[in-house]
């Protein structure tokens, strides 16, 4: 099954996006931890996005377009995927209707109030992107990652100014790919405010699982 997952940064796509493709075992696809491993390795592609993951706008429809293609070339794809972050404009959906056939985009709708406390909160592994929220979903030691022993670090966009850019831009380039989808009937809306469990359960429910 191919399935996009779509709404603001925040929503919890990339935690229902961990605990879905277990269940349907798949492979998760984030663009945004794509971008952020290069930028950990250093590669040229890492040096020319830090910048602009820094400050929270897109990166260029080509780049992230080219590097989408180039993970379709892995066979792990051939029997579906979960798309995360991946389209945030309506060039990069067409693009991907060129690549793919999608058979549900799923749309998580959270309040502007929460989607705040919900990035404000956020921490993760810098080496395995593991996610965590300092109230909603504590490490066992504080700051620490569970399994690697690691310290947790926030993300540089996900300080109070970059938080705000963000909405900007899903607002101005993202959300018209509401009823990009919602014209071409691949549209599935799931209310993303409850406890993960019950949000993962919702999202299964929508694309008939
Ligand atoms: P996105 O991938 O949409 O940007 P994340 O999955 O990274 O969002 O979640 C953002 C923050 O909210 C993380 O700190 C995560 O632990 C927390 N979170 C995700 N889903 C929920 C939920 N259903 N309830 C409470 N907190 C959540
Ligand atoms: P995310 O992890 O999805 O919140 O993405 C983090 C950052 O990576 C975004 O703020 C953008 O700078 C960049 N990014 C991720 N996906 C895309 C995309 N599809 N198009 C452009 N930039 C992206």
């Amino acid at each position: 099954m191919n399935l996009v997952f779509l709404g603001p940064p925040g929503a919890g796509k990339g935690t229902i996006a961990a605990l879905a493709k277990e269940r349907l075992d798949i492979p998760h696809i984030s663009t945004g931890d794509l971008f952020r491993a290069a930028i950990k390795n250093e590669t040229e592609l890492g040096k020319q996005v830090k910048s602009i993951l820094a400050s929270g706008e897109l990166v260029p429809d080509s780049v992230t377009v080219a590097m989408v293609r180039e993970r379709f070339l892995l066979k792990d794809t051939d029997n579906g995927f979960i798309l995360d972050g991946f389209p945030r404009t309506i060039a990069q959906a067409d693009s991907l209707a060129e690549m793919k056939f999608i058979d549900h985009v799923v749309n998580f709708e959270l309040g502007r109030e929460e989607i705040v406390k919900r990035l404000s909160g956020r921490r993760m592994c810098k080496s395995t992107g593991r996610i965590y929220h300092i109230i909603y979903n504590p490490p066992k030691v504080e700051g620490i990652d569970d399994e690697t022993n690691e310290p947790l670090i926030q993300r540089e966009d996900d300080k109070e100014e970059a938080i705000l850019n963000r909405l900007e831009v899903y607002d101005r380039q993202t959300a018209p790919l509401i009823e990009y989808y919602e014209k071409k009937g691949l549209l599935r809306n799931i209310d993303a405010k409850g406890a993960p469990e019950s949000v993962l359960a919702q999202m299964l429910e929508a694309i008939g699982r």
